[in-house]
């Protein structure tokens, strides 16, 4: 088919599908502010008015306030609605965990790649280890909770070289989601 994106991406004036694109999401975000800016104003002047009309007391809705944030935060935590991050600034320079993985993979069946993993910055500008669209930027899983990135049967890691900070400076030694006994290589119970 030899399809050429360059050209078909690029309008007359050098505009492409990308400028457009970002074009869209900057005004969808400047009206999301203006919109954000007049129901701040209406909710304001409306406790105001209560305020002053006797209708609700200030000092128990500043308390009622606090007890809703605390409930949504929590569910916010809950949701995973928030953006997370790794902040390690450089994953080659962590010492990796030394424990055996080849002599354990028969008995751990690689459990540690069913823990969340979030992804730095320079893991999505590198662009191997993929995320979750839905919970930017955990690392993507199966429908069976591992890993994309396991490979099976071998439960090796496919992109080993590039794995995220958190997959290089985990250790299972002292997991007991994973292990009852380390030393003597039993499994913890599955839940
Ligand atoms: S659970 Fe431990 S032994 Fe098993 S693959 Fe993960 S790090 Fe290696
Ligand atoms: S990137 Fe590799 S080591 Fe990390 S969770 Fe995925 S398969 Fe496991």
């Amino acid at each position: 088919m030899g399809n050429d994106n360059s050209s078909s991406n690029t309008g007359k004036n050098g505009t492409t599908q990308l400028d457009k694109g970002l074009r869209f999401v900057n005004s969808m975000i400047m009206k999301t502010k203006v919109d954000y800016f007049e129901s701040l104003v209406d909710l304001h002047g409306l406790i105001d008015l209560m305020i002053a009309k006797g209708l609700i007391n200030s000092r128990e809705f500043i308390q009622r306030r606090e007890m809703i944030k605390e409930s949504l935060r929590n569910e916010f935590a809950r949701d995973r609605f928030q953006v997370e991050l790794d902040p390690t600034p450089d994953k080659y320079q962590i010492t990796p965990s030394t424990v055996d993985c080849n002599q354990r993979y028969h008995l751990c069946k690689a459990r540690c790649c069913t823990l969340r993993v979030t992804l730095s910055s320079q893991d999505l500008d590198e662009g191997i280890a993929h995320w979750e669209y839905a919970s930017p930027y955990s690392q993507a899983t199966n429908e069976d909770g591992y890993c994309v990135h396991l490979q099976r049967p071998e439960n090796t890691c496919a992109i080993y070289e590039n794995r995220p900070a958190v997959c290089r400076a985990y250790s299972c030694k002292n997991d007991e989601r994973i292990w009852k006994d380390f030393e003597g290589k039993v499994p913890a119970v599955e839940t």
